[in-house]
């Protein structure tokens, strides 16, 4: 960071008692452009400190009520101000106690009457160390996260992968071993059978790598303006087959025709939203989509006038580690996967999704996209 802009938007918090020195010094550090709070005893500065977390902290030492020294004990006990630095104004006569008493790092004195130069390059060089440590905290915050999202990944995979696989590999050795003994009809069945737990793993695989791409930033994400009509008019078409064969109505309703997101990404939320609203929905149901604009972002939503769903299921419903799948009113299979897609394809938009449901009544998830700026 270049020396001068340190301070620009630094959260700078001044306890002194005295007006005339609170006066002084914010008007030293406004030069500076710094945002500057002001508590005027050691209480206040500890109520004040915990609630905007400054980025660094002048303190007088002589206070009524409750010293700087005691204020600096309590903000640097406590886990969320702790990491505050705090420069202590001492009178030359105090020095001594300064020294003794606060031997740890991030706190330092400057004398008063102080010296301007001295008194900003001291806040400067502590400021540019906390903003260093500040920056090393998100990179270790993200590893941490990133390796808990593995972590999950690798066990959803394991259990809900595994143990499928296991039981089709059992039933094709039981094929094979009493092969003679089976009528050929039993062994259409059952290969039916093997066939489209198959493509539900097959489907299931999909869905996981998919996942675990974007949650890993391995999906080149490309923003476009995108042609709403052009979209759900594709989508329609490929789920005519799904929707003429349960009399479903798809219709579609927009305010606004272009969005701005990732034609791809895009494309699959709509499409495993659509594919749910179908699925379920009973015999003549209708599904709209719709589209608006509201000041910063658009909102898209898709509705269906079906099932709903029960608290516990809406209550999880874009929880990895929750995975969970009801057939729908055909019998239709899935995997449980594909809101969880959704959710990080509308994450990756910097959107939000959500869903408003009743049971027996129907379902609307909502999702947003940022306009482009
Ligand atoms: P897949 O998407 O792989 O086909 P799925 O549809 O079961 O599987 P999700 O799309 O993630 O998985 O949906 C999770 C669950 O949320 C569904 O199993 C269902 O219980 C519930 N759900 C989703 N959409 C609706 C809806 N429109 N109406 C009622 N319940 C829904
Ligand atoms: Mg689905």
């Amino acid at each position: 960071m270049i020396d001068k802009q340190i301070l620009e938007g630094a959260k700078i918090l001044i306890v002194d008692d005295i007006n005339d020195n609170i006066k002084l010094l914010g008007r030293l550090i406004r030069n500076y452009k710094s945002k500057i709070s002001v508590a005027t005893n050691g209480k206040q500065a500890v109520e004040i400190a915990s609630e905007i977390i400054p980025d660094l902290i002048l303190m007088d030492v002589n206070m009524p009520e409750m010293n700087g020294f005691e204020a600096a004990e309590i903000i640097t006990q406590n886990e969320t101000t702790k990491h505050i630095p705090i420069i202590f104004l001492t009178a030359l006569s105090d020095i001594n106690d300064v020294i003794e008493g606060f031997n740890k790092g991030g706190l330092d004195y400057v004398t008063k009457p102080f010296n301007s130069t001295v008194l900003i390059s001291r806040v400067k060089t502590h400021l540019s160390l906390k903003f260093q440590k500040d920056e090393l905290k998100k990179l270790n915050d993200e590893i941490k996260k990133s390796d808990n999202q593995k972590t999950q990944f690798l066990s959803i995979v394991s259990h809900d992968l595994r143990s499928p696989m296991s039981g089709l590999v059992g039933l094709a050795k039981m094929i094979n071993k009493d092969f003679d003994e089976f009528e050929k009809e039993e062994l259409k069945e059952l290969t039916v059978s093997m066939q489209e737990a198959l493509e539900n793993q097959y489907q299931f695989m999909e869905n996981m790598l998919k996942w675990g791409n974007l949650q890993f930033d391995k999906v080149p994400v490309s923003m476009t303006d995108i042609n709403l009509n052009f979209l759900i008019d594709q989508i329609f078409e490929v789920l005519k087959l799904n929707s003429n064969d349960k009399k479903v109505e798809l219709n579609k309703q927009f305010e606004v025709e272009t969005v701005f997101g990732d034609y791809n990404l895009i494309y699959s939320i709509f499409h495993n939203l659509i594919v749910n609203a179908i699925k379920y929905t009973k015999e003549n149901g209708q599904v709209l989509v719709t589209a608006k604009e509201e000041d910063n972002f658009y909102k898209l939503s898709v509705k269906d006038n079906g099932i709903g769903m029960p608290k516990k299921v809406a209550d999880s419903l874009f929880q990895v580690n929750k995975v969970q799948s009801r057939p729908g009113t055909n019998n239709e299979q899935g995997t449980g996967l594909g809101l969880i897609v959704s959710y990080e394809s509308v994450l990756k938009h910097n959107g939000k999704i959500w869903a408003e449901t009743e049971e027996n009544v129907g379902t609307e998830f909502i999702f947003t996209l940022e306009k482009e700026n």
